[in-house]
């Protein structure tokens, strides 16, 4: 995300806060600081890590319930498999990603003729459409260039 709308974020945040009756506590605000800096989509775990340095007193469980507190409010998306490990995107506009098949490397991307894409019709009858969100999949560069991973087939896709 663009730090310049960071406070305009935690201003949001605080309203959806207010509208649901929550205090807006100093934890919530790193978790939410945290995940809305970060372009990494990271997961519960990685949030935790990363907020613990800062408050030494986040439980793992706290970061838990306000990344979905977050989610509940329309501040992040989750991403990921119902049975896999949730990811948590902060990103609200709209916008496409970079998916690197051997560590899961996350990178938004912007692209007008993407976000324009026609819904085929057999997706219409499937259900109601919220947006579409194009994923592009390949071996990032770091993992390219890694000798083990290197003889990997991929789309040499620019990793961004
Ligand atoms: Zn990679
Ligand atoms: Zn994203």
């Amino acid at each position: 995300m663009i730090p310049e709308k960071l406070p305009q974020r935690i201003e949001q945040f605080k309203a959806g806060l207010a509208r649901k009756g929550i205090k807006l506590t100093h934890q919530r605000l790193e978790i939410f600081r945290e995940v809305t800096s970060s372009t990494e989509h990271p997961d519960v775990e990685t949030v935790f890590r990363a907020v613990r340095e800062r408050v030494p007193t986040v439980s793992l469980d706290t970061v838990y319930r306000t990344l979905w507190l977050l989610h509940d409010l329309g501040l992040v998306t989750a991403m990921g498999h119902p049975h896999g490990r949730v990811r948590f995107d902060a990103n609200q506009q709209v916008h496409h990603h970079f998916v690197c098949t051997v560590c899961g490397l996350t990178r938004d991307f912007y692209c007008d003729a993407f976000d324009q894409l026609q819904i085929p019709d057999s997706v219409r009858s499937l259900g109601r459409i919220e947006r579409a969100q194009v994923e592009v999949r390949g071996v990032c560069r770091r993992c390219a260039d890694d000798p083990v991973t290197k003889s990997a087939p991929g789309a040499k896709k620019e990793a961004l």
